[in-house]
């Protein structure tokens, strides 16, 4: 009998930081795959609020109640590090029709690089569809509340970053 080959997935952003729209995300794709990695995108071209550590250490706090699910982070070319990592498929989450254009794009460039990985979409929770990270960010520094869309100790540390003097 063939050996049951695992599915790996790796679900590749910024998350700066991990809201309810991206665990919404991880929970949904951890129905579909034995294994799910999130990584953290360095990207340089992008000044993120929090550092690498920080958003790594973040989402950690976030999933304790997923199994099989792994943070990382990586830099460079996706496919690459998804071969290094042996996944099959990319998630990406959609939100609203504005997502779509940007996300196609890469999902076709991606597919160009290397044919054996599969971008794969997977549609949040409708009261999750408008939410971001960067409205979380300005809400906080506006003094609102955002604790209907980030983990509380997601909360704390935005209200540490963007409101002390
Ligand atoms: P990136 O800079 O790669 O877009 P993000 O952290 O903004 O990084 O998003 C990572 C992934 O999570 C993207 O596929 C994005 O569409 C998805 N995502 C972010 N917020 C939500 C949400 N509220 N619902 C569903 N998917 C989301």
């Amino acid at each position: 009998m063939k050996p049951h080959k695992i599915r790996i997935a790796i679900y590749p952003g910024s998350f700066d930081p991990i809201t309810y729209g991206h665990i919404d995300i991880i929970k949904r794709a951890c129905f579909l795959f034995d294994k799910v990695i999130i990584a953290v995108a360095v990207n340089p071209q992008k000044s993120p609020l929090f550092s690498q550590e920080e958003r790594v250490d973040m989402i950690e706090k976030s999933i304790t109640e997923f199994s099989g699910v792994q943070v990382d982070s990586f830099h460079g070319l996706l496919v690459e590090y998804a071969k290094e990592k042996d996944a099959t498929a990319i998630i990406r989450g959609l939100r609203a029709v504005t997502d779509f254009e940007n996300e196609m794009q890469m999902a076709l460039v991606n597919r160009k690089l290397d044919e054996n990985i599969v971008t794969t979409f997977l549609m949040t929770h409708d009261k999750y569809s408008y939410l971001n990270s960067s409205i979380v960010k300005e809400l906080i520094s506006l003094g609102g509340d955002a604790k209907c869309f980030v983990p509380l100790h997601v909360n704390k540390r935005l209200i540490e970053k963007l409101r002390k003097q």
